[in-house]
């Protein structure tokens, strides 16, 4: 049984009148406010639950360790019954190991045999390494002091019983696994992964593989973007190229609502004549064209068709990729459950020299080499070979900038956005 919350509103993406440049943060408040959850909430098993989006928070069913045990192999004892110095105590009748405890009582004066793992007997307080004594089987002879407790693990020192051990949004790792298992969750409420439709739209598109004509070029962003979404942990469905025809589009439109929870379309998202994503997403009442204070990136058309959000990238390949690292990953996020995850910066010394004019936030293609920030050697927007040169992008702040090599500055790697 899964249930589906309602979809999102036809105005969530209402930027205040008047704006005409977004500044990139006023942007991401935007989305960060406006999106929620869209998804259906599913159960599953441990064994399904890798990667997956955990609806609610968890607590531990049980205590890590359940109950106080050996940290070591050796051998335990009342911590009262050492002295400082030289002793020996006898070793009593048995021995407690991992799933085999002593059931015995520790006679006063007397040590055990403990392993790794296993749970400490009763009265058994302090444990000594078997390395720290010598021993004839018989008894073990070794130096006091010992400190109280040495040697043990307490019940619940890791994790108690009832404590909420991961929060809802996380996406689940496999140590999370390891986590669940060990406080005795077998299964867990998750999110149902996000699908997320891409539509690439242009008459000048071609399919990889197919003969082109001299004037066409290939579609580039159907399989990076595809890529990306699958990368990130969503369900990529891939809708096709559209033409540059209003009639058509708009059945592309409405096949991915069906199928996606997300529409991804990149090309004809400005306000030109061939700019018929932004035309018929006007039309429906819901766009709003984000003219966003950034570079690389013309403007994004954010709208929702049927119920569906879509975001409206531009065509150009380092644009979409840049606005779909900068907007659509955070917003798939919160769309998937996850919540609003800030991508998490390094501060580098740049291995590159610049000087930045104020009024647009700028990304660069970039990579860390010899732990600086090299950029390409090109910023022009339609070398597609820098994004693939590049491991991630140097972020420039809105204003003004000299950067100059040792100047430090903000490395987002690949990795921080998820992928
Ligand atoms: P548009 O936003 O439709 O004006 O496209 C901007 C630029 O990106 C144009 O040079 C398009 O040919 C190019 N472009 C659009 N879509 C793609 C695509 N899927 N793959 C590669 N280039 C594209
Ligand atoms: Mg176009």
């Amino acid at each position: 049984m899964t249930l589906k919350p309602p979809p999102l509103k036809d105005d969530c993406f209402a930027l205040p009148a008047g704006t005409d440049w977004t500044p990139v943060d006023e942007a991401l408040a935007v989305l960060r406010e406006r999106l929620r959850p869209v998804t259906g909430v599913d159960t599953v098993a441990l064994g399904d639950a890798l990667d997956r989006v955990l609806a609610r928070d968890v607590k531990a069913a049980r205590s890590n360790p359940p109950l106080p045990n050996s940290a070591v192999d050796g051998y335990g004892m009342r911590h009262a019954d050492v002295v400082n110095g030289p002793q020996t105590l006898p070793l009593v009748e048995g021995r407690s190991a991992a799933g085999q405890p002593f059931e015995g009582l520790l006679p006063p004066g007397y040590a055990v045999r403990i392993l790794t793992g296993a749970t400490l007997p009763r009265d058994v307080d302090t444990v000594i390494l078997q390395e720290d004594v010598t021993t004839d089987g018989a008894e073990i002879a070794f130096h006091g002091p010992l400190k109280h407790g040495a040697n043990t693990r307490k019940a619940g020192e890791d994790v108690k019983a009832g404590q909420v051990v991961l929060p809802a949004g996380r996406r689940l790792t496999p140590a999370d696994l390891a986590l669940l298992a060990a406080t005795g969750v077998a299964q867990v409420e998750v999110r149902e992964p996000l699908r997320v439709a891409v539509i690439s739209t242009g008459d000048e598109l071609a399919e990889p593989g197919q003969d082109a004509r001299a004037d066409q070029i290939y579609d580039a962003n159907r399989p990076m973007l595809l890529g990306l979404i699958k990368r990130l942990g969503f369900v990529p469905v891939d809708m096709g190229r559209a033409p540059d025809n209003r009639l058509e589009l708009k059945e592309f439109l409405d096949a991915a609502a069906e199928r996606a929870d997300l529409i991804l379309t990149s090309g004809g998202a400005s306000a030109g004549d061939e700019d018929h994503m932004a035309a018929i997403l006007t039309e429906t009442g819901s766009m709003t064209l984000w003219r966003m204070a950034l570079k690389p990136g013309r403007p994004l058309a954010l709208g929702v068709w049927d119920g569906t959000p879509v975001f409206g990238l531009p065509g150009n390949p380092v644009a979409a990729m840049v606005c779909t690292l900068i907007f659509a990953c955070p917003a798939m996020g919160a769309m998937a459950g996850e919540g609003w995850k800030e991508p998490q910066a390094l501060t580098v010394p740049a291995a590159f020299a610049k000087s930045k004019k104020p009024g647009r936030r700028e990304y660069l293609r970039a990579r860390l080499r010899h732990g600086k920030a090299e950029v390409f050697q090109s910023e022009g927007s339609g070398r597609i070979s820098g994004l693939s040169w590049a491991e991630g992008l140097v972020e420039l702040p809105d204003g003004a900038m000299d950067v100059t090599e040792g100047t430090l500055v903000t490395y987002y790697p690949y990795s921080a956005f998820g992928l």
